[in-house]
């Protein structure tokens, strides 16, 4: 989608610190992390948001929290823990409609979230 920032990002159209891609995914570090360790995991396909998933999108959403894991044993977090969060719509703090998955690690995380 022409006006997507991570649209954008994936396309090589502004610049992303990205720590993988592959065929369908793309993940890169959050520009204002929340935790050491900060990615956003995301589709190469524009989707808005979990409203927007249909039964063909359960394994790209597989793969999604598959590399969310993978990043967080990458990183050495798999064992101390981290987060996996999907925030949709507006009262949950979505601000990109473009879905992302985020991996926050790297610190104690708080619960209930606020
Ligand atoms: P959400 O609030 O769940 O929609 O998350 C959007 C996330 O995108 C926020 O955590 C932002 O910090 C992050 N973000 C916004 N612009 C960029 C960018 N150019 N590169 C990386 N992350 C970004
Ligand atoms: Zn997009």
């Amino acid at each position: 989608m022409s006006d997507c920032l991570f649209c954008k990002i994936i396309a090589g159209q502004i610049p992303g610190a990205i720590v993988h891609q592959d065929d369908t995914l793309v993940a890169f570090t959050d520009i204002n992390p929340q935790a050491p360790l900060h990615v956003l995991i995301v589709p190469r396909r524009h989707i808005a948001s979990l409203n927007d998933l249909a039964s063909e999108d359960d394994g790209l959403v597989g793969s999604m929290l598959r590399r969310a894991a993978a990043l967080a044993k990458e990183h050495g977090y798999d064992q101390r823990g981290y987060r996996t969060v999907f925030n949709t719509n507006r009262e949950a703090g979505q601000t990109v409609f473009h879905i992302h998955l985020h991996l926050l690690a790297g610190r104690p995380l708080a619960w209930p979230p606020g």
